[in-house]
Formats: C-alpha cells, sequence, structure tokens
C-alpha cells in the first residue's frame, strides 16, 4: 500500500505514474548489473526507485542489501520516516525485527528482519570503517551525488566504489542501484546515466504517431503569460514530431504515458513502433524520466512553476531548480566571464522614453528579429544624435505553429512584425518606420520563408534575411570578411556583408555574430550618456528581467586558436538567448543605416559615430 502521497491507504500500481513500469521491467530483466536512475521530484522517486526496490530485495527476493546514504546521521531518519513506513504498509510487517535495537522505533546500523535478510547502511562520506567489513551482491544508493567525490580525508577510493567493492565476492550477480536528482553534468548520477544506456521515455503522438521524448522547450504557451494565473492557462505540451507540433490534452498525454516504451542510446523507434539500432555495449542501465512523465503533475503545474522562475530574482538558482528538479538535467555552474554584464546592469539602464515611442531627434530605426518555431523574439533600436542609442522596444510575436504549420505560421509572424515596425509613434507626433530589419534565417526549417518574406518586401529595402557566424560553433561557421566587392558581394560592412543568393533572389547578410554581440555587451555597460552607449525605454526594473536573462544568457570569453591568437568568443549558458540575437542584430543593422544615410546625404555621419567611438575603445582594449 502507498504509505503517503495522493494515492495513500491504495495499493501501489505502475499505471499511476507509468514510468515506474518501465523501470520495473528494465531492473526485472536482468541485463544490466548496475542502474542510474535520475528523476523530476515530487513524481515518487523515491519511492519507486529507492523503497520499493529495498523492500522487493529484502522480502521478495529475501536478500540482504547495503544501502547506501549520504551521511550515517541520516540513517536513523531514512529508517523511521521513509523505509519503515513502507514496509509497515506491506505484508511483510510481520518480518520487522521483534527485539533489539530495531524494533522499537530505535534502529542499528544493521537491521536483521525475521526472515534472516539484512538491511545495512553505509555512509557516502568521510572514513567509515563499516564500509570494509561487510558484503552483499545487493546495493543500493540514495541521493549518490551527495556523497564525497573522493577520498578527500585519505587516499582511499571515493566512497560509492568502495561500496561497489562490497559486492565483488558475486561479481556477476552483483545488484547495484544508484537514485538521485540531477546535480551538475559531472555529479556522480548523470556521469553514470550518460555512460550507461542513457536510456529516454518515448511516447507515441496520437496524431503523427512519432514516436519521441517530450522536454522542457515542448512545454510552451506560459511564456507569453501576464501572470501566473495565466500562465497556468497557456501552458501545453506541443508534440516535438517533425511537422506536427499538435497540442496534446492531459488525457491524451496520461494514455501516451500509460503506452510508453524505453529505448537506449543510439537507438530510434519508427512510426510503426519498431526499435532500431544496437543496445550500447554497457552493464549500466540509465533511466531517466522528466516533468512530462510525472503524472502527479499537469501542464499547468509545470508552466506556472517556470512563469514563477523566469520572474525570481536569483536568476542562476531558479534556472538550476528547473532544470533539476523539474527536467531531470543537471545544470552547468556559469563560468567567470570577462567584463561581465550583469542581468541588474541591463535592467537599470533606462532612459526617459516610453515603450514603442521614437524620440524626435532620432536618425534611423533599426530591428533585429530571432525567429524560432514558436515564437519571434525583436528588438527595436533607435538612433540619436551625440551617439546615443535607445532600445525603444522588445517583445515576442507568438509563431502558431501548431494552428497554422511551421511556414504559414512563420509569414504571419513576420508579416505581423512588418506592421509593427512600419508605423511607431513619434514623441510629438507623427510616425517612423525601421530603416534596417534583419531576420536571422539561420534555421533550416524556415530559411525559405525568411527568403521569400523579405524578397516580397524587397522593394522597400528594409528587410534583410540575416546568419551570424560565430567561433565555438561548428568549425565552418567562422566569420570571413571578404576581400572586395564582386557581382555577389553586394555591401562589405563592418564585420557583416551582404551577398546574393542567386535563386533565392535576396541578399543575406553575413554577421560575424562574436563582433556583434561584443559591441551590444560594451554598449550596455558604458554610462548611460556616454558616447556609444545603449539604454531601453523607461519601465520599471523588474518589467525589463526577462529580456535582462537573455541579454546575460551568453558569457565572453577569450580563447587561443591556433594559428589566429587570442580570440573573443561567446559561449552559451542558459538556452534562452533569443532576445540577445535578436538586439546584436538590431545593433549590427544601425551601422548598415548609418551608412545608407551618409550616402544618401543626410546628416547621418553623426550616427556614424557611434560605432566610430564603439571601435576605439575596442582598439584600446585590445592594446
Ligand atoms: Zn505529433
Amino acid at each position: 500500500m502507498v504509505p503517503e502521497g495522493p494515492y495513500q491507504h491504495e495499493r501501489f500500481r505502475v499505471s499511476r505514474q507509468p514510468y515506474t513500469g518501465l523501470l520495473y521491467d528494465a531492473l526485472d530483466s536482468g541485463r544490466w548489473r548496475r542502474a542510474a536512475v535520475v528523476g523530476c521530484v515530487q513524481s515518487g522517486k523515491t519511492f519507486a526507485a529507492f523503497l520499493v526496490v529495498l523492500v522487493w530485495i529484502l522480502f521478495e527476493l529475501c536478500e540482504t542489501v547495503v544501502c547506501g546514504v549520504p551521511q550515517m546521521g541520516i540513517a536513523g531518519d531514512k529508517w523511521r520516516e521513509e523505509i519503515k513506513p513502507v514496509i509497515n504498509a506491506t505484508r511483510y510487517r510481520r518480518l520487522l525485527p521483534v527485539g533489539g535495537k530495531g524494533s522499537r522505533g530505535g534502529m542499528s546500523d544493521a537491521m536483521e528482519f525475521r526472515n534472516g535478510a539484512t538491511l545495512k547502511f553505509m555512509s557516502g562520506s568521510g572514513k567509515d570503517h563499516t564500509r570494509s567489513a561487510f558484503t552483499s551482491r545487493n546495493l543500493v544508493c540514495t541521493e549518490v551525488d551527495k556523497y564525497d567525490t573522493a577520498g578527500v580525508t585519505s587516499r582511499e577510493a571515493p566512497p560509492i566504489t568502495q561500496m561497489e567493492d562490497r559486492t565483488l565476492a558475486d561479481p556477476e550477480r552483483a545488484r547495484i542501484i544508484l537514485e538521485c536528482t540531477a546535480s551538475i553534468p559531472t555529479g556522480r548520477i548523470w556521469t553514470e546515466y550518460s555512460e550507461g544506456t542513457a536510456s529516454r521515455i518515448v511516447v507515441e503522438c496520437p496524431a503523427c504517431k512519432a514516436w519521441t521524448t517530450p522536454e522542457r522547450e515542448h512545454l510552451v504557451g506560459w511564456q507569453d503569460a501576464k501572470s501566473i494565473v495565466e500562465a497556468g492557462r497557456l501552458a501545453r505540451w506541443v508534440c516535438p514530431g517533425p511537422g506536427c507540433a499538435v497540442t496534446w490534452t492531459e488525457r491524451q498525454r496520461r494514455s501516451m504515458n500509460r503506452d510508453a516504451r524505453l529505448i537506449h542510446k543510439g537507438q530510434t523507434i519508427d512510426a510503426e513502433g519498431q526499435v532500431r539500432g544496437e543496445e550500447p555495449a554497457t552493464d549500466t542501465l540509465g533511466f531517466r524520466w522528466n516533468a512530462f512523465n510525472n503524472m502527479f503533475w499537469t501542464a499547468k503545474t509545470v508552466g506556472q512553476a517556470e512563469w514563477s522562475a523566469a520572474r525570481r530574482e536569483d536568476e542562476d538558482a531558479a534556472e538550476k531548480e528547473m532544470l533539476q528538479f523539474f527536467w531531470a538535467r543537471p545544470w552547468e555552474p556559469p563560468e567567470i566571464e570577462l567584463n561581465p554584464l550583469s542581468a541588474a546592469q541591463i535592467r537599470r539602464r533606462t532612459s526617459r522614453f516610453p515603450r514603442g515611442q521614437v524620440p524626435d531627434d532620432a536618425i534611423a530605426i533599426t530591428a533585429g528579429v530571432d525567429l524560432g518555431k514558436w515564437l519571434a523574439h525583436y528588438t527595436v533600436i533607435a538612433w540619436l544624435p551625440n551617439e546615443r542609442a535607445v532600445g525603444i522596444d522588445y517583445g515576442i510575436i507568438e509563431i502558431n505553429t501548431d494552428r497554422l504549420g511551421l511556414k504559414k505560421a512563420t509569414t504571419v509572424a513576420l508579416r505581423e512584425l512588418r506592421d509593427l515596425v512600419a508605423a511607431y509613434p513619434k514623441q510629438s507626433g507623427g510616425t517612423a518606420g525601421a530603416d534596417q530589419v534583419w531576420i536571422d534565417s539561420g534555421w533550416h526549417e524556415t530559411r525559405d520563408v525568411v527568403y521569400q518574406f523579405c524578397r516580397e518586401e524587397a522593394n522597400r529595402g528594409r528587410f534583410y534575411p540575416s546568419k551570424g557566424f560565430g567561433q565555438l560553433q561548428a568549425r565552418d561557421k567562422t566569420y570571413r570578411r571578404p576581400g572586395k566587392k564582386t557581382p555577389e558581394i553586394r555591401v562589405i560592412g563592418d564585420e557583416y556583408h551582404f551577398a546574393r543568393q542567386r535563386e533565392a533572389k535576396v541578399d543575406l547578410v553575413h554577421v560575424n555574430a562574436d563582433h556583434w554581440k561584443s559591441q551590444t555587451h560594451e554598449a550596455y555597460r558604458l554610462n548611460a550618456d556616454a558616447a556609444g552607449s545603449l539604454t531601453l525605454f523607461a519601465a520599471p526594473e523588474r518589467e525589463h528581467r526577462p529580456y535582462a536573462k537573455h541579454m546575460t544568457a551568453e558569457t565572453q570569453k577569450e580563447i587561443d586558436i591556433p594559428g589566429k591568437g587570442p580570440v573573443i568568443v561567446w559561449e552559451r549558458k542558459r538556452r534562452a538567448n533569443h532576445w540577445f540575437d535578436a538586439t546584436y542584430l538590431a545593433v549590427a543593422a544601425g551601422h548598415r543605416a548609418a551608412e545608407v544615410l551618409a550616402k544618401a546625404g543626410r546628416s547621418a555621419a553623426r550616427s556614424g559615430e557611434w560605432f566610430a567611438g564603439r571601435k576605439t575603445t575596442k582598439r584600446s582594449r585590445r592594446a
């Protein structure tokens, strides 16, 4: 019987949390000597992967088991609050010790049951003499990432290895189960999981019949919510299947989970449910489930948690919690940055201009757009005299992929964006439109859509597809500055150029992403009244928080590239960096807008100085 939680006093059934059925089948199959189990919280993880397993070994197999805990000090609590209540809720409660320390509330580090099986606790920290004296073929360890990673106090092997050595008397028949929530990528559980079978739970979409593993990015809708209530209402699961993207109801999700399958690293599963590929050669089952598989949660629960986390003051802690506790993924602590720009710095950089209003003295307006499958992020910058610039607007346009399909939905979103940037109200009446709009077309799925949109708008000469090139991306993605203009190379700017795409009949802007990201951060770092600075429209600090998080989702690092020497590169530390991409495109487009205006003889020289000033700074820093 389940001793606590939503199904208290009812029989334990794998159908309530279907991942448990897959786990037990895999453990029962006897194909793996070891198992590393990682899952989300509040899904019955400890119950399913630790307590039930202990009871199974002790009473159904009638075998002795070594139980690893982080510190010996918590063994007593584990026994009284977790293990004993579970045994008490089974028909094996009559086998509890009647005499001695383990009988009435008390406990010892070796509890002997009346069927002859013993539960032996071992500690994962410090020196533990008990680790060397006891042998059993069964080892079940909980919270393994909290164990000492190496013999800090001695030159001994890490505690977990010492515990595993206790099974060596019978290595072929050893049964070792490690359980934990994910911590960091190099933590024990994630290492064991990924070096093991790294198995994943796949579910079949009732619409497209594809078998996929829904992850964090497949919970959508909550991003646009204005309140936590709305976040709960808008949050929904969408199918990751190619070209599908239907929304799943909670009922569908439940039944899909009940029919879920488990496949292993390197394997795929086709629409007929046929698994392809060899099982990896390893003795360790790596088993993982995430929020999608937790039937105690709905899209609403998780969407609200995401929405709140995105607004927490301590961003790193919030992100860490979401990854580890909800998505069963490790969190990577951010590295030390060169000239770190904090989210708080960006939030406070407000100007006196309200959102969406163009200052009267604006020389040019540019916009950058980052396109995803579900959302388009955009940033709009107004270029002012005295070498200043202000972000007058940024935002999100939803791409209605699940209703219209990706391509049509992207076109609709781009048209919405076009109408938005065509007429921003000016301070003292009238409107002004964007001079240059650079739209990221780097994603192959929507590249042609962006090309077509820009071609249709070509007579206005404002919309250009763009593609960012950066050092830390694949090797062939490094930006290469062309030597001279040709019929193909139409414009050579500062770390960007326009290259004619013959078939598509559009000019694609190649942008050195590393360079323009550095320029953008530097502009935010300068004093707000300094030449070459960038500020934001007036809003409470809180309102700029999500934008500021995106702007600091990447860090710049100096690395040595063989044959090139030290270069500044950008590394992503959080997934959500879309406004950063949109903003650096808008900044680079500002350079182009200034050149176009200068050629047209308008008083644009001053706008060009924004960039001139920035270059000087850069050169002096290099020197
Ligand atoms: Zn589907």
